[in-house]
């Protein structure tokens, strides 16, 4: 989303004689993949990057602080290379460490972190790291002051936002960042959510020697389905010719096509995966094209069905959660929260099951694994209500996320904050797309 090259000209008259002032914020995955795409583009003399984030270690974000060895990437690592024109360079890195691994392995997200963390040489002449909080971005004249929380003010020329998942407080007991070792092994646990969060936290609280009883409840029970290889064939031959036809389909086209591409497949003896496959890199261009209602119509019918299809279990996660379903020790349920109420440490928690019987259970843990909100204007952000209040930020409809007010040149943002434009917009294939755009696009504006 760029919001420079709108009001180029005069913003270029308002560069700096000397190098231009690139801030990037936020020190997670989309942060360090666009500075070192940053970095391996420019000449030191051209660009002065000032990189800042609020954590301890730059690089890692939310997915890849776990030190824990079961958390497995959920995409082959043939996919996680921090560059698209260069596709093989995280498995490169990878193998030099363990030859073993193959372009087809889920490997452990520690690493990936790791890797992340390498990708930013340190010490490089156009990059100054700062370990703070950005509590305001202010545009001044034609360009940006930066207010951190130890007071300190940086100037920009582009800033460039890659704040992440901004979540905000659990909505339900705690989020499963709480030190999970800490948990008694023989605690009862209730994790709200069946997603991909919840599998992390399953892997951690259901590993021997505890003992956890752990209840898992969303509104439609769905858990993430298993990569499987397949043939890699492109399946999604409907989908792809309604949306190169000469309208845009509507939500309603684009699900039945898929639907058709899925059925023909696995009458041909394939595998719907490999229509979903094919079918995402389209998804940012296919909804944009939805309509406001369409895109919401998504949000209430669909988004349960895309995201278990979608979001796959790696094969020896999916093994580790089935045993723990066959044993007993993992229960999977459908239903809706009437009310969560803490008292003396533990939860007494009603819900209504899908055959609408109400229940009432006591649990020792409440751990909120629905992912991300959707609502951004509820954030809990200062530096978001900001921008959103001066008027940097425009919200997105419906409010997933936000991008660059026309007026804000030389503001850029990339990944979770574009959902709302994209919809998939928060995993590593569309943040380096996403970071590559924005790297050409300053590279235009020094040439
Ligand atoms: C558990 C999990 C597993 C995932 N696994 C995969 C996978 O296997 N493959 C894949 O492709 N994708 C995966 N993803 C998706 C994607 O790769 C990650 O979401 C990725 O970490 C996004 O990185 P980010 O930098 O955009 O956001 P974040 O990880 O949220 O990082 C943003 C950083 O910015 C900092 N920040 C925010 N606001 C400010 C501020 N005002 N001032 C300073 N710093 C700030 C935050 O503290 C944070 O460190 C996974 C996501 C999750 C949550």
């Amino acid at each position: 989303m760029a919001a420079f090259m709108r009001e180029e000209e005069s913003y270029m008259n308002g560069f700096r004689q000397s190098k231009i002032e690139v801030a990037v914020v936020g020190d997670g995955a989309s942060g360090a993949i666009l500075c070192a795409q940053l970095l391996r583009s420019i000449r030191p003399d051209e660009i002065h990057v000032r990189w800042l984030g609020r954590s301890k270690k730059f690089g890692l974000g939310l997915a890849y602080s776990t030190s824990d060895p079961d958390h497995l990437l959920n995409v082959p690592s043939k996919g996680m290379s921090a560059f698209e024109n260069d596709p093989l360079h995280f498995l490169n890195w990878v193998q030099a460490r363990d030859k073993k691994a193959s372009p087809e392995s889920f490997l452990p997200r520690q690493w990936y972190g790791e890797y992340l963390s390498a990708l930013v040489p340190a010490g490089h002449p156009s990059l100054t790291v700062h370990p703070d909080d950005v509590m305001q971005i202010q545009k001044v004249s034609h360009s940006y002051q930066i207010t951190t929380r130890k007071n300190e003010t940086h100037p920009a020329d582009v800033v460039i936002l890659a704040i992440g998942h901004c979540l905000s407080k659990a909505r339900f007991g705690r989020r499963p960042s709480f030190p999970l070792a800490e948990v008694d092994g023989q605690a009862r646990i209730l994790i709200v959510g069946t997603g991909l969060t919840m599998v992390d936290t399953v892997l951690t609280l259901g590993r021997a020697p505890r003992q956890n009883e752990i209840v898992a409840i969303s509104r439609h029970g769905l858990l993430p389905m298993v990569h499987a290889r397949h043939d890699g064939n492109p399946g999604a031959s409907h989908f792809r010719k309604i949306i190169h036809g000469s309208k845009p389909p509507t939500l309603r086209q684009a699900f039945a096509a898929m639907r058709t591409d899925c059925a023909e497949a696995e009458s041909r003896g394939g595998d719907w995966r490999s229509v979903v496959d094919d079918v995402r890199p389209f998804i940012p261009s296919v909804w944009k094209s939805f309509s406001p209602a369409d895109r919401r119509q998504f949000l209430r019918h669909v988004v349960h069905f895309w995201d278990s299809h979608r979001h796959r279990m790696p094969p020896e996660v999916a093994e580790k959660i089935y045993y723990l379903i066959n044993s007993g020790r993992l229960k999977i349920k459908k239903g809706r929260f009437t009310s969560l109420v803490e008292e003396d440490g533990s939860w007494t928690v009603n819900w209504r099951s899908d055959t609408h019987e109400l229940r009432r259970e006591r649990f020792d843990h409440v751990f909120d694994c629905t992912g991300l909100s959707r609502d951004l204007g509820a954030t809990d952000s200062p530096l978001v209500r900001q921008m959103l209040r001066d008027g940097l930020l425009v919200i997105s409809d419906p409010p997933l996320g936000a991008f660059p007010a026309p007026e804000a040149a030389g503001l850029e943002v990339l990944g979770h904050l574009l959902r709302g434009e994209y919809w998939e917009s928060t995993a590593v294939p569309e943040i380096r797309k996403q970071a590559a755009a924005i790297v050409d696009r300053l590279l235009k504006l020094l040439n």
